[in-house]
């Protein structure tokens, strides 16, 4: 939803937008005891659905956690 601002459930195209950084009932993503970052919510206004997303800003940050601690996958070098 949030790069083609469609409902992949019901096709709709009224999307919300909360930002992680600015919403009352924020949701955070915790990398350590002490370092969270926002979570962006898109939620379809129609069918409910709703997609979380890190901010394009903080992903350096999850990308560090994630090379100190392990956590890739796939192709940790990329
Ligand atoms: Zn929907």
């Amino acid at each position: 939803m949030k790069n083609t601002v469609t409902c992949p459930k019901c096709g709709s195209r009224k999307i919300i937008l909360i930002e992680g950084s600015t919403a009352v009932n924020n949701r955070f993503f915790p990398l350590s005891f002490s370092t969270y970052v926002p979570l962006d919510r898109y939620i379809c206004s129609e069918c409910g659905y709703t997609e979380e997303w890190i901010p394009a800003r903080d992903l350096p940050e999850v990308r560090y956690f994630a090379k100190q601690h392990d956590k890739f996958i796939t192709g940790g070098d990329n």
